[in-house]
C-alpha cells in the first residue's frame, strides 16, 4: 500500500520503479568494494603521480580519480561549511513528497521513466539543461556527503547520471534517509531482487522440459531425472511441483541430500526464489536441527533425517512426493531409502517418487525400480582442458597452493575451486594463501578467499555464492561438496589433488575409520566438469595422466559397502525389517559387514539372541546418534549420571573444533587446554569441564575467548543438549546428575565404546582390543603427553593421518570390561 501511494505521488509506473531499484541494488553491493579498489589504485599510482611516463590522459583520470576518492573521504579538497545539517538529503525529487516541488519531480521521474524505456540511452546523449543542473545539485550535496556521512546511502543518484553512478555508489551512502524511505527501498530491493531470481531461474537447463516434466511425473509413479550438476534439478523441480499443485492437498515435498550443507544451503536458496522466509513454506531438516514449521511444503532434509522419519511414518503419509536427489552418490541412507520407498511406493499409489542423479549411468537406478521412465535433461557443459603434472606431487597441499597461485597471477579472469579434503586441511590452505598474498601487496589482484565445508557456520557458507567484486579473483577451498551437491557459479579453474576423505569399515576388525584416498576417475571428471559450466574451463590434476589411468578405480564403491552397519541395521530392525538379508538393496552389503552389525548390536544389548529389539535398542533408536553413544547415554542411567553423559554426548556430537589454537599464543592456549584435564581425567571428562564452565559462566563468550574455548561449537553442543534431553524424556531415562563421580561417567561411556578400547605396549604405542592394530593417542589430546601413558584407554574414534590415532582418549580399568561387555570381551581375552 505504502509502496503504491509512494508510486502514485512521484508520477511513475512500478516497471520504472523496478528497473531503478534492480540497478541500484546491484551497485550497492558493489558500493563497498569500489571504494577500496580506488584507494588502493590511487596509493599505488601515487609514487609514481606526475612521473613523465605518465600520458596526458592517465593523469587526468588519476587526478579524476583523487578527487573523487578525496569527495568520498572528505579527506582533501572538501568543504568544511558547506552548510552541512545534521544528516542530509538529496536536494531533488526522490525522497519527500512535502519538501519537493512536484511539477520537477515529476519531470525527473518521467524521464528516469523514459531512459530506462529508451534502453539506457542517457548514457551516450547529450543531457538536458535540467539535467545538468541537476548535475550540479548532486555534485553540491556530494560534497556534503562528503564532509559529513559516508554512510549515507542514496540509489538514486546514479539513475540521473550512469556516468557518474561508479563513484558515487563507492560513496557508501547509507543510512541517514527518513526510515520509511529505507524500508520501502528494502521492499523495493526485494522486489528486484525476486524479479532476478525469477529470470536467473529461466535459464536453467531444467526451465526448458518444465512441462515436459511434469507432465511425465503426472503419468508415471516413479522417475529417474538425470541430469549436469547445475541444471537445476535441487533447485527447481521440487518448486515445479509446488507450483503444479502437489502440495495443495497438505502433502508436503521431501527432497534429499546426503549433505548437511547443501540441505541447508539449497533450502535457502529456494526459500530466496520463492521470497518466503527460510523455515516457512521452505524448509529443511537436518540431525539437531529443523528448521521447518507448520507451514513448511518444500523440505530439504538429509536422507538420514527422512529414514528416521520413517520409524515415525512408514507409509511417509505426510508427503505427497519424494525426491530422492544425489543418488548417484549412493549413500548409505539413500541407499536403504532406495529399497524403503520403492516397497511404499506398492502400497501407494499416489505417492510420486524421482530418484535425481547427476551422472550418466540412470540404467542402474531404472532397473532397480522395475524400469522406471528415465528423463534426461541435456546438460550444457563446456569444454574443459585437463592438465596433468609431469611427476607425481610429493606434497598435495603445498602442490595445490601454489596451482592457485600461479593461476591467479597468470589467467585470465575466472574463479577457482580448489578441492580439498577436510576442514583443517581447508583452514590450513586458507591461512597459506592469506599470507602469500598478504606478502604481495597490491602487485597482484585481490584473491578473496572462500572456505566451504559442513562444519562451517551458515553465515559464512552463503559466502560462496557472492560473486568476487570486479578485478578481484575468487578461490573456492571446498571439500567433495563441491562435486555435485552444490553448484557455485563462474567457476573457471579447477584444481583437484584428487584426494577425498572417505569412510572406510573392516568387518573383519570392526573399525571404521575415515581415510584420505584417491578419488574414483568419475568423481575426478565431475569435479573436472565444475570448470565448464559458464565457459570453456581448465582443470589441474595434481597427479600424473599415468595414475588417473592406472591408479584410479573405475566407480566409487557405495557407502553402504564401507561401513559399520550398526546404525542402519538397527533402523531397520526398528521399522520390523527382521530378515536384512532378504531386504531390496540395490547393492547389497557384504553378508559379513550384516553379520558384523548384528553381533555389535547384540553386544551392545539393542538385540537379543534372536535378533530381536530389545527394550534397550528401542530406546538407542529414538537417539539420533551412533548406536555406541546410543548406548552410552542408555546406560548412564545405570550408573545414575544421565547429565554427564548427555553433556559428553552433545560435546562429541558439536563437532571437533572445540578449542582453537592461536600460532602467537600456542602454548598459553595449550595450558588453557590442559587445566581441564587437571588429574588425566581424560578427554571425555575434560569436554565435560568445559561444558560445566561455560554453563557456569552463563554461556559467556567472553570466557570462550579466555580459555580458547570456540564458543560457536558450544552453543552448536547446547543446542544438541536441548534436543537430547528432551529424547531422553520420551525414552523415560530419569536426569540424574553423578556429582563428580568420574568413573561412573567413564563407565557409562565404555559402556557404549568398548569396542574402542586399546592396551599400551612395551614400545609405547598401543594396540587396539580384538582388532590389534597400532595406533597412538592423537598429539590433540589431552592424554597425549600424560606420563606414565595409561594402560588401558577407550577412545572416540580413530583417525588416519600421518599414523592411525585415536581421538578422545580415556583412561580405563579392565576390570570394567569384563563388567560391561561380558559377551564381547569373555571369550578370547
Ligand atoms: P543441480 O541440482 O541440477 O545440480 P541446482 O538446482 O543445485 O542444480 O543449481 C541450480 C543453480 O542454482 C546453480 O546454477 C546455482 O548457481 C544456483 N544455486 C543453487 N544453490 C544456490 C545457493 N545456495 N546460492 C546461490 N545460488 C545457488
Ligand atoms: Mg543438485
Amino acid at each position: 500500500d505504502e509502496r503504491a501511494r509512494r508510486s502514485e505521488a512521484m508520477g511513475r509506473d512500478d516497471t520504472s520503479e523496478l528497473r531503478r531499484v534492480s540497478r541500484g541494488a546491484y551497485l550497492e553491493m558493489r558500493k563497498k568494494k569500489k571504494v577500496e579498489e580506488l584507494r588502493d589504485e590511487i596509493i599505488d599510482n601515487e609514487l609514481i603521480y606526475g612521473d613523465v611516463r605518465q600520458t596526458d590522459a592517465e593523469e587526468r583520470e588519476l587526478r579524476r580519480k583523487k578527487e573523487i576518492y578525496d569527495l568520498v573521504h572528505g579527506s582533501a579538497s572538501q568543504d568544511e561549511g558547506a552548510g552541512a545539517g545534521d544528516y542530509y538529503r538529496m536536494p531533488d525529487a526522490y525522497d519527500d513528497a512535502a519538501k519537493v516541488d512536484q511539477g520537477r519531480r515529476f519531470s525527473v521521474a518521467r524521464r528516469r521513466h523514459d531512459d530506462d524505456s529508451e534502453a539506457r540511452g542517457g548514457k551516450g546523449k547529450a543531457f538536458s539543461e535540467q539535467e545538468s543542473w541537476e548535475d550540479q545539485q548532486i555534485r553540491k550535496s556530494q560534497l556534503q556527503f562528503g564532509a559529513k556521512d559516508r554512510d549515507h546511502a542514496s540509489e538514486e543518484y546514479e539513475l540521473v547520471f550512469d556516468d557518474a553512478v561508479e563513484f558515487v555508489k563507492s560513496a557508501a551512502m547509507a543510512g541517514t534517509e527518513p526510515e520509511d524511505d529505507e524500508l520501502a527501498d528494502e521492499i523495493d530491493t526485494k522486489v528486484t531482487l525476486q524479479r532476478e531470481l525469477q529470470d536467473q531461474r529461466k535459464t536453467l537447463p531444467v526451465y526448458k522440459f518444465k512441462d515436459e516434466l511434469l507432465k511425465a511425473i503426472a503419468e508415471h509413479q516413479i522417475i529417474i531425472v538425470v541430469g549436469e550438476t547445475g541444471s537445476g534439478k535441487t533447485t527447481q523441480i521440487p518448486q515445479y511441483l509446488h507450483e503444479a499443485g502437489y502440495t495443495t492437498n497438505g502433502q508436503k515435498i521431501a527432497c534429499t541430500q546426503p549433505r548437511r550443507v547443501a540441505a541447508m544451503s539449497v533450502a535457502a536458496r529456494v526459500a530466496q526464489e520463492m521470497g518466503v522466509k527460510l523455515g516457512h513454506e521452505v524448509g529443511y531438516s537436518i540431525r539437531f536441527e529443523d528448521c521447518t514449521s507448520e507451514k513448511t511444503v518444500v523440505k530439504y532434509m538429509t536422507d538420514g533425517m527422512l529414514l528416521r522419519e520413517f520409524l515415525g511414518e512408514p507409509d511417509l503419509t505426510s508427503y505427497g512426493v519424494v525426491v530422492l536427489d544425489e543418488a548417484h552418490e549412493r549413500s548409505i541412507s539413500t541407499d536403504i531409502l532406495l529399497g524403503l520407498v520403492k516397497d511404499v511406493a506398492r502400497f501407494r499409489p499416489d505417492l510420486k517418487l524421482l530418484i535425481s542423479s547427476a551422472t550418466l549411468n540412470a540404467e542402474k537406478f531404472s532397473d532397480f525400480f522395475d524400469m522406471a521412465p528415465v528423463f534426461k535433461i541435456p546438460g550444457r557443459r563446456y569444454k574443459v582442458d585437463i592438465h596433468y603434472t609431469v611427476a607425481p606431487e610429493a606434497d598435495y597441499v603445498d602442490a595445490a597452493v601454489a596451482t592457485v597461485l600461479q593461476l591467479h597471477v597468470t589467467q585470465l579472469p575466472g574463479d577457482i575451486l580448489l578441492f580439498l579434503t577436510g576442514q583443517q586441511e581447508i583452514e590450513t590452505v586458507e591461512e597459506i594463501l592469506r599470507r602469500r598474498t598478504r606478502g604481495l601487496g597490491t602487485k597482484i589482484a585481490e584473491l578473496v578467499i572462500c572456505p566451504i565445508y559442513a562444519n562451517l557456520p551458515t553465515e559464512l557458507q552463503a559466502k560462496i555464492f557472492e560473486p568476487a567484486p570486479p578485478g578481484a579473483r575468487k578461490v573456492v577451498l571446498a571439500t567433495n561438496i563441491a562435486e555435485t551437491s552444490l553448484t557455485i557459479d563462474g567457476i573457471s579453474y579447477v584444481v583437484d589433488p584428487g584426494f577425498c576423505k572417505v569412510k572406510s569399515y573392516s568387518p573383519r576388525t570392526g573399525t571404521e575409520s575415515l581415510l584420505v584416498r584417491p578419488v574414483s576417475k568419475p568423481s575426478a571428471d565431475q569435479r573436472a566438469g565444475r570448470s565448464g559450466r559458464t565457459g570453456p574451463g581448465k582443470c589441474f590434476r595434481l597427479f600424473t595422466e599415468h595414475s588417473y589411468n592406472k591408479d584410479m578405480e573405475d566407480q566409487t564403491v557405495p557407502e553402504i559397502q564401507r561401513s559399520n552397519l550398526a546404525s542402519v541395521v538397527l533402523s531397520l530392525k526398528a521399522l520390523g525389517i527382521n530378515d536384512l538379508v532378504s531386504f531390496d538393496f540395490m547393492d547389497p552389503p557384504a553378508s559379513e559387514g550384516l553379520l558384523k552389525a548384528l553381533e555389535d548390536l547384540f553386544a551392545l544389548g539393542a538385540l537379543n539372541s534372536r535378533g530381536e529389539l530389545t527394550k534397550t535398542g528401542r530406546r538407542m533408536v529414538e537417539l539420533p546418534l551412533d548406536p555406541m553413544m546410543a548406548k552410552a547415554i542408555v546406560a548412564s542411567e545405570r550408573y545414575g549420571c544421565s547429565e554427564e553423559v548427555l553433556t559428553v554426548g552433545s560435546m562429541l556430537s558439536a563437532g571437533n573444533a572445540v578449542f582453537y589454537r592461536p600460532k602467537d599464543k600456542a602454548l598459553i592456549a595449550d595450558a588453557a587446554r590442559q587445566r581441564f584435564n587437571a588429574g588425566n581425567v581424560g578427554d571425555h571428562i575434560a569436554l565435560l569441564n568445559v561444558y560445566t564452565e561455560w554453563e557456569q559462566s552463563g554461556h559467556s563468550a567472553q570466557w570462550c575467548l579466555d580459555h580458547f574455548v570456540q564458543s560457536r561449537t558450544m552453543r552448536r553442543a547446547r543446542d544438541v543438549r536441548e534436543q537430547l534431553v528432551a529424547l531422553l524424556e520420551r525414552v523415560e531415562i530419569e536426569r540424574r546428575s553423578g556429582a563428580g563421580d568420574h568413573d561412573a561417567v567413564r563407565k557409562a561411556i565404555t559402556a557404549g565404546y568398548f569396542r574402542n578400547t586399546a592396551q599400551r605396549r612395551r614400545d609405547g604405542s598401543y594396540r587396539t582390543a580384538k582388532s590389534w592394530r597400532t595406533v597412538s593417542v592423537h598429539p590433540s589430546s589431552g592424554m597425549a603427553r600424560v606420563d606414565p601413558p595409561p594402560r588401558w584407554v577407550v577412545y572416540h574414534e580413530l583417525v588416519e593421518t600421518t599414523k592411525e590415532y585415536m581421538r578422545q582418549v580415556t583412561e580405563l580399568k579392565p576390570e570394567w570390561l569384563l563388567e560391561i561387555a561380558p559377551h564381547y570381551y569373555q571369550e578370547n581375552n
